[in-house]
């Protein structure tokens, strides 16, 4: 597989992670979801995960299976957040690295194109997931509310280099938006 197709996203949000709706996993036929912790759910400089997010999780319960993979190796950090959240989780995940996304995988017991890897990176989560055929979704990184949002330079390198190698990043909305648009004319 050329590495064009190896980081391109089943789904790119164009939004964070509290946009995805049940719908959306419904209509891909999702039952499990692994997610990225770190900018995907809690922005790097917060600890807590907020009251938005913890609602977002139980309204996805009990239909969709869900496990937190981090590449974070701080046990205090990720544990925290994943007992808040009332998930199971794997830290230092070393994704890319399919290894802990599998063992995810397998304790849902769910095939694994019936369970997204959900994250805000390309390098990492899509190219993880999409190693192990599972259905990949890229979010905008969570944002900490009380800073100036900072820019994500590594993530807008991956952007730029996944572009060239002919990624399209072209967000879902806009992509729905044409077909509508298409339909009309
Ligand atoms: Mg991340």
């Amino acid at each position: 597989m050329s590495w064009g197709k190896l980081l391109q996203p089943d789904l790119i949000l164009g939004d964070s992670i509290l946009n995805l709706t049940s719908e959306i996993l419904q209509q891909h036929n999702i039952r499990g979801l692994v997610l990225d912790v770190d900018e995907t759910l809690v922005p790097i400089s917060m600890s807590e995960t907020s009251p938005e997010l913890q609602q977002w999780i139980q309204s996805l319960s009990p239909s969709i299976q869900v496990w937190l993979v981090s590449n974070n190796i701080s046990q205090m950090r990720i544990s925290r957040i994943a007992k808040s959240l009332n998930l199971p989780y794997i830290l230092g995940a070393r994704k890319p690295s399919r290894r802990k996304l599998r063992q995810a995988v397998d304790s849902m017991g769910l095939p694994f194109e019936q369970v997204a890897m959900v994250g805000d990176r390309l390098f990492t989560d899509v190219l993880a997931g999409n190693r192990l055929g599972m259905f990949t979704i890229l979010v905008e990184p969570m944002v900490n509310p009380a800073k100036i949002q900072k820019r994500y330079l590594l993530r807008d390198i991956e952007v730029w280099f996944s572009q060239i190698l002919g990624v399209s990043l072209i967000p879902w909305q806009q992509i729905q938006q044409n077909i509508t648009d298409l339909d009309r004319s």
